[in-house]
C-alpha cells in the first residue's frame, strides 16, 4: 500500500512516456516468476457448489466491458460502440464520475441503443480505500451516480478493491477483481473464472463479485507490446473449455481507431475487433453473451443468498 501512495503522489510529476517505460520494465520482471499463474491459473477453473451451467445450455459466458479513463476515451466511445453494433454484441461502459467533464448525451446514446453504463470511482487516483471514513463518505456520492445515471454496477479505479466495505454501495454487482492479474497494484486474485455472490450476515442484501478473466488491453498491448491477439484467444479457449465466464475489459482510451500514428499508450481497435471475429468464428452459438447486469441478476437469483428458498 505504502508503495502505491508513494506511486499515486508522484505519478502527476512523471510524464507520461516515463511512466509507461518504467511500467514495462516492471512487468517483464514479474512476468517471469509469474508464468504458472499468468495469463492462466489452473485453480480459478473449478465451478461453484451446486454449477447447473448457463442458461439455454450455453458453453460458456461472455462479458464484454469498458472503463472510460478520460475525456479522450469518452470521445470515442460513439466510435467503439458503432464496432461493437456492427459485431452485433452489446457491452458496459464505466465512467469516472468526477475525473473529466461527463457528456449525459453520450451515456444517455448508449442505454438508448442497449448498451449499459456504470460506475467507475470518482477519481481516478487510487485513493477511494485510504480509510473506512473516506470511502464511506464517497459511497453516498457513488450512490448518487449510481441512482442518476440508472447504474447496477460499480469497479474500483485500477482494481483496488475491500469487498467489505463495497456493501456500502447500492448495487447489483461489483467487478473490481480478476482471476489472476500479478500484474495490477493489488494484485491477489479472486482464482475462479465464475461469478461469486458476495452475502451480508444479515441473510439477505449483497451484491455479485465480477473478476474479469481475460487479460487487460493495456497490459497486453500497451506494457507488454503483443503485436496479435493470441494470448486473448488462449485464455478464451481454456475458459470456454472450462465452461466459464469470459469477462474482458477494454479501454477506448487506449484504441486506435484510425490504425496510424499509434501513441505510446495506444494499440489498433482492429485487434479489439478481430478479437470479437475470432470469438464468433470459434464458437458461434455456444456462448451466453449478455451485459454485467444480467449475468449478475442470474447469479443473485441462482446462487445467491435467497436461491435455497
Ligand atoms: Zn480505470
Amino acid at each position: 500500500m505504502l508503495r502505491n501512495n508513494i506511486y499515486y503522489s508522484i505519478k502527476p510529476l512523471v510524464p507520461r512516456r516515463l511512466q509507461i517505460i518504467a511500467r514495462r520494465c516492471l512487468v517483464n520482471q514479474k512476468l517471469t516468476r509469474c508464468r504458472d499463474v499468468w495469463p492462466i491459473d489452473e485453480s480459478a477453473k473449478r465451478p461453484p457448489e451446486r454449477w447447473s451451467g448457463w442458461p439455454a445450455q450455453k458453453q460458456f459466458a461472455l462479458i464484454l466491458t469498458h472503463d472510460v479513463e478520460s475525456a479522450k476515451g469518452q470521445d470515442k466511445c460513439d466510435e467503439l460502440m458503432r464496432l461493437e453494433e456492427e459485431m452485433g454484441v452489446r457491452s458496459s461502459f464505466g465512467f469516472v464520475a468526477e475525473e473529466y467533464e461527463l457528456a449525459p448525451e453520450i451515456r444517455h446514446r448508449l442505454t438508448d441503443r442497449g448498451f449499459e453504463v456504470n460506475v467507475h470511482g470518482l477519481r481516478h487516483d487510487g485513493k477511494l480505500y485510504k480509510s473506512k471514513k473516506s470511502f464511506q463518505t464517497q459511497a453516498l456520492r457513488i450512490n448518487r451516480y449510481l441512482k442518476e445515471w440508472g447504474a447496477a454496477g460499480f469497479r474500483s479505479p485500477s482494481m483496488y478493491r475491500n469487498l467489505e466495505w463495497i456493501h456500502d454501495l447500492q448495487i447489483e454487482y461489483d467487478a473490481s477483481s480478476f482471476d489472476t492479474d500479478p500484474f495490477e497494484p493489488q494484485p491477489d486474485g479472486m482464482r475462479t473464472i465464475f461469478p461469486l455472490f458476495m452475502g451480508t450476515n444479515s441473510h439477505c442484501g449483497g451484491y455479485v463479485e465480477l473478476p474479469y478473466t481475460l487479460p487487460q488491453d493495456f497490459t497486453l498491448f500497451v506494457l507488454m507490446r503483443q503485436k496479435n491477439i493470441d494470448i486473448w484467444m488462449q485464455k478464451l479457449d481454456w475458459i470456454a473449455k472450462n465452461g466459464g465466464m469470459a469477462l474482458v475489459i477494454t479501454h477506448p482510451d487506449y484504441m486506435n481507431f484510425s490504425g496510424k500514428n499509434l501513441g505510446i499508450d495506444e494499440y489498433p481497435a482492429a485487434y479489439y475487433k478481430e478479437f470479437l471475429e475470432q470469438i464468433k468464428t470459434r464458437y458461434e452459438g455456444q456462448y451466453w453473451h449478455v451485459l454485467p447486469r444480467e449475468i449478475a441478476r442470474f447469479w443473485s437469483k441462482n446462487y445467491g443468498s435467497g436461491s435455497h428458498e
